[in-house]
Formats: C-alpha cells, sequence, structure tokens
C-alpha cells in the first residue's frame, strides 16, 4: 500500500543529465596528459590539458611563468583558471599533480568531477622519460622521489579513485576505460555494490526495459565502502535516474538519502533508489520479491511456522514481511545469538506478534525444524564463492513433510541445502525467483509504471537462462 502510494506522488522519471567531467592528477612524469588524450579520444570526450589552458590565458609557456615570477604566481592562475572550468561536461580534464594540494581546487574540481589518481611510482617515471629534456624536475631524480613521498598521501586522500600505471600505456588506458565507464554513468540506471563482478542485475533489467522497447542502459558499478557517500553525492546531481543496492551498502546508504520508504525504513535496509526531482528515495522490494516468488510456489507467509537461517539485513526484512503477513510464529537462529534476538525484536517492533531468537546450533536447529513448515536460509553458507557451507543438515530430517525449504541463495541453484532437502521429498525454492521479482519491482518504481509483471520476469528469467548458459 505505501509504495502504491508513493508510485502516485512520483514525477516522471528524469531524462539526460550532465556528464562529470574525469581529473587526472599525479606526480609529473606519471602520464596523465598522455592517458588523457587517448582516452578522451577513444571515449569521444572534449580534453582540457590545465598546463595548456594556463599558458593560453597567460601567453607565456609554463617553464616562462615559473623562471619570470615563480610558482606562486604559477598557482594564482591555476587556481583562477580551475575556478573558471564551470560545469562538467564530461571533459577528461589532466591537471597539474600540484593543482589538488590546494582544498579551494580540490573542492572545486570535486564539483563537477571525478579525480582521478595515476599512480605511477618514481622509479618508472623516471625510466620512461629519462630522455626528456622538457622537463626540469627529471633532470633531478633526488626532487621527484621527494615530491613522491610529499604528495602521495594527498593523492590518495583526495582522489576519488587511484589508478596503478605501473606497466604500459596501453594496459593503463585499458584499466582507465573502464574505471571511467564503471564510475560515470551518464543516463540509465545501476547497481551499486562491492565486489560486484558477479551482479547478474544488468542481464535482468537489461531484459526487462528491452521487453518494454526502452533503450535504457543500466551497469554495474563498483563502489567501496569509502566511496559510498561520494557516489550518494554525485548520483543526485548526475542523469542516473535510478540505481539498485546491494552488499555491502543497503543499510549504510539509508543514512545518505533524502527520503525512505516506511517499508524499506522498517525492514532497516534498501535495495533499490530512485531519483525524483533530483531527491533520492530507497525502497526495498527485497522483501516483496520474495513473497510474490513464494506465491509462484502457492505458499505464503498467512500462518506459517517460519525459521530463519541468520540475522542480517535479509533475515530481518523476511521476519519483519512475515509477521506482518500473519506467520504464525517466526524463529531466527543465528550464530551469534545476540544478534538473533536482537533480530527479532527489530523486526516485531510496533507489532502485535513477536518473532523469536536463538543460537545456530545443532541442537537448536533440530528444535526448531521440528516445529516449522517454512524454512528460510538467510545465511551465505552454500553460496559460490563463500568457502564454508552447513557442516550439518541432518536437522532438514525434522522438518515435517509438507514444508518448503527456500534459499535465498541463487549461485549455486541448488545449494547443498536445497539438494538435501529435494532428496527427502520436501518441496525446495531457491533464490533466483526472489531476484526475478525484486528486480521488476524495482523496474516498476524506476519507470513509474505497474504493468506486465509476468510477463517482465518471463523475459528476465529467459535472458538471464540464456546469460547462463552462454557465459561471455
Ligand atoms: P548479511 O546482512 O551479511 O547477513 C548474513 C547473515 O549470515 C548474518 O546473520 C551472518 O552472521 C550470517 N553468516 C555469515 N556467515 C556465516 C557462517 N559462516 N555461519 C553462520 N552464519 C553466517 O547478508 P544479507 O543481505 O542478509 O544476505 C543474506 C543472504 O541472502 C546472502 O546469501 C545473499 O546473497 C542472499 N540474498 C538474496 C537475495 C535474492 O534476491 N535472492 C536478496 C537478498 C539477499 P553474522 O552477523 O554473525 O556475521
Amino acid at each position: 500500500m505505501e509504495q502504491a502510494k508513493a508510485k502516485s506522488e512520483q514525477a516522471p522519471p528524469e531524462t539526460g543529465g550532465q556528464l562529470n567531467d574525469i581529473i587526472l592528477t599525479g606526480l609529473p612524469g606519471s602520464g596523465k596528459s598522455s592517458l588523457g588524450r587517448l582516452a578522451a579520444e577513444v571515449l569521444d570526450r572534449p580534453f582540457l590539458d590545465l598546463d595548456e589552458e594556463i599558458s593560453r590565458i597567460s601567453g607565456l609557456s609554463i617553464a616562462e611563468i615559473f623562471s619570470r615570477f615563480g610558482e606562486s604566481r604559477f598557482r594564482t592562475l591555476e587556481k583562477e583558471c580551475i575556478a573558471r572550468l564551470g560545469p562538467g561536461g564530461g571533459r577528461i580534464i589532466a591537471a597539474g599533480g600540484g593543482a589538488i594540494i590546494d582544498p579551494q581546487n580540490e573542492a572545486a574540481l570535486k564539483k563537477n568531477g571525478l579525480i582521478i589518481f595515476i599512480d605511477r611510482p618514481p622509479e618508472k617515471i623516471l625510466e620512461t622519460l629519462a630522455d626528456d629534456g622538457s622537463r626540469p624536475l627529471l633532470k633531478a631524480p633526488q626532487s621527484l622521489y621527494s615530491l613522491a613521498e610529499r604528495r602521495r598521501e594527498r593523492y590518495l586522500s583526495s582522489a576519488d579513485l587511484r589508478l596503478a600505471n605501473e606497466r604500459t600505456l596501453a594496459e593503463a588506458l585499458s584499466n582507465l576505460k573502464a574505471l571511467i565507464a564503471a564510475e560515470t554513468v551518464d543516463r540509465g540506471y545501476g547497481v551499486i555494490g562491492h565486489p560486484i563482478g558477479h551482479s547478474l542485475s544488468p542481464t535482468i533489467h537489461q531484459a526487462v526495459f528491452q521487453h518494454l522497447g526502452l533503450g535504457h542502459q543500466y551497469q554495474s558499478l563498483n563502489v567501496p565502502p569509502e566511496r559510498l557517500k561520494a557516489f550518494v553525492a554525485r548520483a543526485a546531481q548526475s542523469g542516473l535516474r535510478g540505481f539498485n543496492v546491494t552488499i555491502p551498502h543497503k543499510k549504510s546508504i539509508m543514512a545518505l538519502l533524502d527520503e525512505i520508504d516506511p517499508e524499506a525504513q522498517a525492514c532497516g535496509a534498501v535495495n533499490t533508489v530512485v531519483k525524483v526531482g533530483g531527491r533520492l528515495k530507497g525502497y526495498n522490494t527485497d522483501m516483496e520479491g520474495l513473497s510474490l516468488s513464494l506465491r509462484e510456489q502457492g505458499r505464503d507467509f498467512q500462518a506459517a511456522r517460519l525459521l530463519i537461517l541468520g540475522a542480517g539485513g535479509a533475515a530481518g526484512a523476511v521476519a519483519f514481511k512475515a509477521l506482518r503477513q500473519g506467520a504464525a510464529q517466526v524463529r531466527i537462529l543465528a550464530r551469534d545469538p545476540q544478534k538473533a534476538h536482537r533480530c527479532a525484536q527489530s523486526a516485531s517492533k510496533g507489532w502485535n506478534a513477536a518473532a523469536e531468537g536463538a543460537a545456530l546450533s545443532p541442537q537448536e536447529l533440530k528444535r526448531a525444524a521440528a516445529d516449522a513448515d517454512l524454512l528460510i536460509n538467510c545465511t551465505p553458507l552454500g553460496m559460490e564463492g563463500f568457502g564454508q557451507d552447513f557442516e550439518c543438515l541432518d536437522f532438514l530430517d525434522q522438518l515435517p513433510s509438507e514444508a518448503l525449504v527456500c534459499d535465498l541463495i541463487y549461485k549455486p541453484q541448488e545449494t547443498s541445502l536445497l539438494r538435501r532437502a529435494a532428496a527427502r521429498g520436501l518441496k525446495t525454492l531457491n533464490g533466483l525467483g526472489m531476484l526475478i521479482q525484486q528486480a521488476v519491482l524495482a523496474d516498476e518504481l524506476f519507470l513509474n509504471i505497474q504493468t506486465k509483471r509476468a510477463e517482465l520476469c518471463k523475459a528476465a528469467a529467459a535472458a538471464l537462462s540464456c546469460a547462463q548458459n552462454n557465459p561471455c
């Protein structure tokens, strides 16, 4: 109901948006200009070399400015030049290595752009530019080493991203292109997480957009925790229309948004962010996605005796939803019983029925399984690449024969938990249906539509199966 209300209040999705500038910084000779020029050419973006710009407006070469007026005059001109840059437009800018040392310059550059530190070790710079007589600094290797020592920390702390340029220009260019593609979504949609390489979201959302005849782009965006704040600030300004959120940002993003849907607030996690008039609003479509996926199996939370394994974000949200959809009992087991209690308490807050929490011990598992008809694994145990699995699955033998065993994991599609449950003749459900449903629900919010859900889920499932059969 809350979501339906929110939909009617939404403005149509925004179109277009200003591209961010990309500002390259780093030591003299680190490759800022050559990389910037090449990247601008291949990415079809304007290129600006700040030193050239300073020469142009002053009518003097950089060497002349230094020799006739000294470094302070150069810094003043540099500052003026940066202040005059104005809104982005997607330029690739090679900034002098000293420019971002000044906090005012840093703030001005960050306003419209993303700063990338080109990190080339001094010995490599000296090796490559040994014959370049036009660079006074490089004639005195010691001064380059001491400059590197003085500035490195500052580069690392002020840049949004670091690009290692330790080998060839071609390799650095290819990495720079990938960084720019991942970090500057000019329009369209994406999913943020860290790491994000494995995400199936682009396949699902592109399939939905395609089915609707829309040309929107959807991409995976690798956003480490330390860059989440900057990403959200940029997202509000850029042409990005909306984005999904995955591990590890589902909780931490909440404090950075302008508004949060009441259900997401109560679940304590956001997986979808919609931009309306420059304001970012967070939703949680995971739990409705799970409900819909259960319903496809002819099951729901109504009167269910639910056993949840794990007490993280998903577990709390499942417990919250199950209580409000009429579950008869909700038990949460976690390796840390305190977390299980806290999760149960918070899911029950403001509700007339209470969830219980206990330890994820073999005894407790067996006891709770005997009294459950819906078991949902909300831990990563058994997930591909996680490296850990349930040590013993004997507790499954305690479940009544009509019980459904659900694993939120979708990779692999059949976890050892589901395999063992199926072998016992129990009904099973993996996380794929939930993944598809939550994505389609997110698209409904992104596009402000509520139509053809079954058709869209089918198109997404077909695209997923095709991608899994033909991995690139
Ligand atoms: P989370 O917040 O990190 O919570 C994970 C929970 O698992 C925590 O309670 C954690 O315990 C527990 N856990 C981790 N390692 C464990 C181990 N070795 N033994 C026992 N318990 C362990 O993650 P989440 O967002 O809730 O996601 C949980 C699972 O659901 C993940 O596998 C995720 O991929 C899946 N998921 C699927 C979908 C979908 O669309 N299908 C959507 C959301 C989530 P501690 O708190 O003690 O670390």
